[in-house]
């Protein structure tokens, strides 16, 4: 019997990508820790990051010891590399120390992402100690996700995977033309994933009515 799914992505063919995908050479390394649970969500797009990005791997699991044994090696210059981290404080995008000291965002060699939902996210977080000692980049994004209604995140902060490494690397000094064709993939997946109607059943809610209403509450009165 025919597979529905693509064997590369893995995605059901009708929201396989697989035909848009262009190598990029990067001069920076991009580590994505991905939850395990996330592995096949139809929408990831940490997949279209590694099929795209020849410097660019994915490590499925829990936890790890450290950067390297995340990424395999024998040792590695951690201090050259940086942890997108979520900033909710600091408008703008910007690289700091783990104390926070400003740092060249040029001068970073690789970037550790961790995909998947928000709570998958933050279960990764802390099970990884060693995320806290890198380098931070946190970035605010100029527009929406991507992802529009297809996925609900709670804050406008929250965009995808590939959203974020592209931002990411365009501030490190990458190509902008990286960060244009990675996102023009990924917008490719969302539209193919909406026409195709396979939006998974959690995410296919009608938009939330306006609540009904209610007299406006009498304005309190201030005491001088
Ligand atoms: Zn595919």
């Amino acid at each position: 019997m025919a597979s529905i799914h693509c064997e590369t992505c893995r995605r059901p063919k009708a929201a396989c990508v697989c035909d848009r995908i262009v190598s990029y050479a990067t001069t920076r390394r991009v580590l994505i820790l991905q939850h395990p649970q996330e592995r096949d969500a139809l929408l990831g797009s940490a997949q279209i990051l590694t099929a795209s990005l020849p410097k660019a791997q994915i490590v499925v699991g829990l936890s790890w010891r450290n950067l390297a044994h995340a990424l395999g090696e024998e040792s590695v210059d951690a201090s050259r590399w940086a942890v997108l981290f979520p900033d909710r404080e600091t408008a703008g995008d910007h690289a700091t120390t783990r104390r926070g000291a400003p740092l060249e965002p040029a001068s970073l060699a690789g970037i550790v992402v961790l995909d998947g939902t928000w709570s998958k996210a933050k279960t990764l977080w802390w099970r990884n100690p060693w995320l806290n000692k890198l380098n931070r980049l946190s970035l605010t994004p100029a527009q929406p996700s991507i992802y529009g209604r297809l996925r609900a995140e709670p804050r406008r902060e929250f965009v995808s995977t590939l959203e974020s490494v592209a931002h990411a690397l365009t501030l490190c000094g990458e190509p902008p033309e990286i960060q244009a064709g990675l996102e023009r993939v990924f917008r490719t997946l969302v539209q193919r994933v909406r026409d195709a109607k396979l939006i998974p059943a959690p995410a296919h809610r009608p938009p939330r009515k306006a609540p009904p209403l209610r007299r406006a509450p009498a304005p309190r009165k201030t005491t001088p």
